[in-house]
């Protein structure tokens, strides 16, 4: 499925670089360079190398409230995330362009709406009509991603008739409370407006030890991954056609009901669960065994990997039994994914996940080592981490925001500090 990619500040601009590498190097061009990254700091810019310059949007290079907020971090007076992250920052000197927004929502989104015509500019850089889906990639928690990603994505379900997703990481526990605020308002402001959102959950993908930022190269290893099992599939050459191939209708289908989704996804060495020698004779012959029992064994193992993956560290952990629709794609080497263990897979996710919404689908690739199952819970509503970025947010506030009203939206409670902050319109969250 071909899908545009727009990734928005740090994270977006890695995220988005690692998954065009990882396409090519996978062989499974899904995004055929439908690529953009834009950032108000120059960071990560220095950092990709696969995304082509000109698709490298540089916002807010002379916009006064980038500047301003330079100054005012200078002067020690800004918040806890200014104090964190941004001390080396100003020690070193950086300049506007490289220091961005300062983990501010709010200035990311009057900067994004100041620089739409730059914005709409760079939009046509991207081929809607060969694409169908576009996906704003982004740190929740991120000035630039939160401020700037949010009117992108209103700017985009404006203009674009396929649907708009949003990958949204969520901050770790160790990240400051400015970042769980910021996230809290985007997760608000991103499920209403986009037509689905996979958040990221870098709490539960981190290596508890390490820094938050000595985790993002496995982390985007591991949402690169997923991301190519899901809309990669049917893009490689090697693909043969299968009868129950997965085309794209297939995903866009199950991620119509909106909502948060999640990814599973384990791989089996082929080798190592491979069929007797006769029955692969069999298949190289063009015969199907009906006695062998190869295939008994072969349905057992794809069981097994099913099971793997829905055990395996899903991009947002969650309830699976609260999906209300999933999609199961297996992607192997013809001989290996029998139609029996499908079936026995299929059954076992209709069984754990408490719903007769299963599709599922094959992608059969010629030559491939490996066997990779790959779930697609759509629309999860018991989701811990959420609730407690939330709790985080509401108790980091002011007392005057404490009095906060709660918004019922997919199921989950939203405590909301801002009455007026509805959509992209992000208002000044605190007045300290
Ligand atoms: P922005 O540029 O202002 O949007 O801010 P950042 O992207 O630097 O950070 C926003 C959030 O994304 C924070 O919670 C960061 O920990 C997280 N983040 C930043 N870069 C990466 C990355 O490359 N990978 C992952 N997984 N998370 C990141």
């Amino acid at each position: 499925m071909k899908v545009a990619l727009l990734g928005v500040g740090n994270a977006g601009t890695r995220i988005v670089d690692r998954l065009v590498k990882a396409e090519t190097n996978a062989g499974r061009e899904f995004t055929d360079g439908n690529v953009l990254a834009l950032n108000t700091s120059t960071e990560a810019f220095k950092q990709t190398t696969a995304i082509p310059n000109e698709r490298q949007i540089l916002l807010g290079e002379t916009h006064p409230a980038v500047t301003q907020r330079q100054r005012d971090s200078t002067d020690e007076t800004d918040h806890e995330t200014a104090e964190s992250e941004s001390q080396a920052t100003t020690d070193t000197g950086l300049d506007a362009s490289q220091f961005g927004v300062n983990a501010d929502p709010d200035v990311g989104a009057t900067v994004a709406k100041a620089e739409l015509p730059e914005i709409r500019r760079a939009l046509d850089l991207i081929d809607e009509t060969e694409v169908a889906a576009a996906m704003v990639v982004a740190g929740l928690g991120g000035g630039t991603g939160c401020g700037v990603g949010s009117v992108l994505l209103e700017e985009l379900q404006s203009i674009y008739e396929c649907p708009v997703y949003v990958l949204g990481i969520l901050p770790a526990t160790t990240e400051p409370d400015q970042r769980a605020r910021t996230a809290a308002r985007g997760i608000r402001t991103v499920v209403p407006l986009a037509d689905a959102v996979f958040p990221v959950d870098n709490e539960a993908w981190r290596h508890k030890t390490d820094q938050i930022a000595d985790c993002y190269e496995p982390i985007n290893d591991g949402i690169a991954s997923r991301l190519i099992s899901l809309f990669g599939v049917g893009e490689g050459a090697s693909t043969t056609i299968s009868e129950m191939r997965i085309d794209p209708a297939d995903i866009r289908r199950t991620l119509k009901v909106g909502g948060l989704t999640s990814i599973g996804h384990a791989t089996i060495d082929v080798e190592a669960n491979s069929p007797s020698w006769l029955s692969r004779l069999w298949s190289l012959l063009g015969i199907t065994d009906e006695t062998d029992t190869g295939t008994m064994v072969d349905a057992a193992t794809i069981k097994r990997l099913i099971r793997q993956a829905l055990e395996s560290q899903l991009t947002l952990p969650c309830d699976i039994s609260s999906t209300d629709r999933t999609l199961l794609i297996l992607s192997g080497p013809p001989e290996t994914i029998s139609r029996k263990g499908f079936e026995t897979g299929r059954y076992l996710l209709e069984e754990k996940t408490e719903t007769v919404e299963v599709l599922a689908g094959d992608e059969l690739l010629s030559g491939a080592t490996t066997i990779t199952a790959t779930v697609l819970f759509s629309n999860v509503t018991n989701v811990p981490r959420v609730k407690t970025l939330q709790q985080r947010a509401v108790s980091t506030q002011d007392t005057k925001q404490a009095a906060a009203q709660s918004t019922e939206i997919h199921g989950f409670q939203f405590q909301d500090s801002n009455e007026d902050n509805q959509g992209p319109d992000i208002e000044p969250e605190s007045s300290q």
